[in-house]
């Protein structure tokens, strides 16, 4: 079927002629029309603007022209402003808003021929790890413990992308990465997925979270297809002042670099407590083959690891804090009217926000607040240098880092809710490199007892999303990993 093949192969049935991109796209709003409902992945499906996009591929295809991504049709994060498609952030405060401009990452996308089915479910304004933060209901991930109906959660924040990749209700996805929220739901739904140099795609029309720490990068199901889609969405944008001016590479082209003599990092620090058997033993796995494929194993230790989720927890919710100021109810957000100003604010905040976000408001104002700033955001900012020390000491003696993505595989709906810190240890294996901005890309590397996927994360120097890239495909190639979830528009 359609809608099973990947980006790559799509691009060259669409080229060859074989089938056009209004047949691609009807595959997919088909596959979507039976299995979203169950999955609640998309927010908003756009059949007609996917369709008109798609004849417009078709045309550009019927005229010889080769868009990097003609005609390929993808699933938009609720985070990256649409213009004239509602964006929600999953949140009822932007229940209802319908930018009048495009995203830079998303109007790169279109640029190259892309076609958009819709916009995909999140935690609310991206804070979360299992996607049952929205405001719109959980996602169901595609995924099933073997011989258990239980619904399991895609990981978050990005599970609404992970899944629709996953399911085959897209070919791609964008996702936006602050802690881990592309890398962690593309190893609990056995997808890949890159969150790219801080600096590297413009976070232009993305609705902030943590600006530091915000990257939007690629999601997809083969190594190869987040290369094709990152060049799409990476390069400079002077709308963003962290965008960084660097030519984009090749990365579709890096993905098959010899990897002899490329060093690989072990941190020693990522071996956890309570961490499953079957994870440490596939990361052996992950060694194996990597040094199978030529490379040199060496330890390494970045000793400030430790400290990445307490500052973390510091530094994105005081982030959050000021950038989710301006929905007040007068210039941005949900209104709730009430006789006073400051009534109006708290009764529109009350109603627009979510139990998640504002614990983080109230985190952050408290870490920001006059008598605990130097105590607790300052202390953070400092630690957060060191753990980019860590990185940057790494970088001496190995050109890569190999870790798990995440400390357990997917887990159900209602687990882990009880407690916001069992939750936050989610993102520990994701949450460092987001400090220091460095590239981190998951590949699914196998199945758990239960069956479930599980990822491995390969982290590198910055804007050195080559060297993952290359180092991801030959963990794909070795792990040989074709599971398909329970739940998909497939063929089983
Ligand atoms: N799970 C992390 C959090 O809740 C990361 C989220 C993200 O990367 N957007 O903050």
């Amino acid at each position: 079927m359609l809608n099973e093949l990947s980006i790559a192969a799509g691009l060259r049935g669409l080229r060859a002629g074989e089938f056009s991109a209004v047949e691609l796209a009807t595959a997919h709003l088909d596959a979507i029309a039976a299995l979203n409902p169950r999955l609640n992945a998309y927010l908003t499906v756009t059949p007609d603007a996917a369709l008109r996009g798609a004849a417009a591929a078709d045309a550009a295809l019927g005229r010889g022209e080769h868009a990097a991504l003609g005609g390929i049709p993808l699933g938009i994060k609720d985070l990256f402003c649409t213009e004239g498609v509602r964006t929600t952030a999953a949140s009822r405060m932007l229940e209802s808003f319908v930018p009048p401009y495009e995203s830079t990452v998303t109007q790169r996308l279109l640029q190259d021929g892309a076609v958009f089915l819709g916009k995909t479910n999140l935690d609310e304004f991206a804070m979360g790890s299992s996607n049952t933060n929205s405001a719109f209901g959980p996602v169901e991930n595609p995924w099933k413990r073997s011989g258990d109906d239980a619904a399991l959660v895609p990981g978050g924040s990005s599970g609404g992308s992970a899944a629709v990749v996953a399911a085959r209700l897209a070919m791609g996805a964008t996702g936006t990465d602050t802690g881990g929220s592309i890398r962690q739901p593309a190893a609990f739904c056995g997808i890949v997925g890159i969150k790219p140099t801080y600096g590297r795609c413009s976070r232009w029309g993305v609705v902030a979270f943590a600006s530091s720490l915000d990257q939007p990068g690629p999601m997809a199901r083969t190594v190869e297809d987040c290369a094709i889609m990152l060049r799409s969405m990476a390069g400079f944008d002077a709308r963003d002042s962290t965008s960084v001016d660097r030519p984009v590479p090749d990365y579709a082209a890096a993905c098959g670099r010899s990897l002899k003599g490329v060093r690989v990092g072990i941190p020693r620090e990522y071996r956890v407590d309570n961490m499953p058997a079957e994870i440490e033993a596939l990361w052996q796995r992950g060694v194996a083959w990597l040094r199978d494929a030529g490379c040199e194993i060496v330890d390494v230790s970045l000793p400030h690891t430790r400290y990445g989720l307490a500052t973390y927890y510091i530094v994105a919710p005081a982030e959050c804090s000021s950038n989710l100021a301006r929905y007040d109810g007068v210039r941005f957000g949900r209104r709730v009217e009430a006789p006073t100003l400051d009534g109006l604010y708290e009764a529109s905040r009350a109603a627009g926000f979510g139990s998640e976000v504002k614990r983080r408001i109230l985190i952050g104002t408290y870490v920001l607040s006059s008598g605990y700033y130097d105590a607790y955001y300052l202390r953070a900012q400092k630690v957060r240098s060191l753990i980019l020390r860590d990185f940057t000491e790494a970088w001496r003696t190995v050109d890569a880092l190999l870790t798990p993505t995440a400390p357990s595989a997917a887990f159900a709906q209602g687990e882990n809710m009880d407690d916001p810190i069992k939750m936050y240890l989610n993102d520990i294996f994701t949450v460092p490199a987001s400090m220091a901005g460095m590239p981190g890309l998951s590949v699914p590397a196998g199945l758990d007892h239960q069956g479930l996927p599980l990822g491995l994360q390969v982290l590198g120097r910055p804007f050195d999303e080559e060297t993952l890239f290359a180092l991801g495909r030959a963990v794909e190639q070795a792990a040989d990993f074709r599971g398909l979830p329970a739940l998909h528009a497939g063929r089983a």
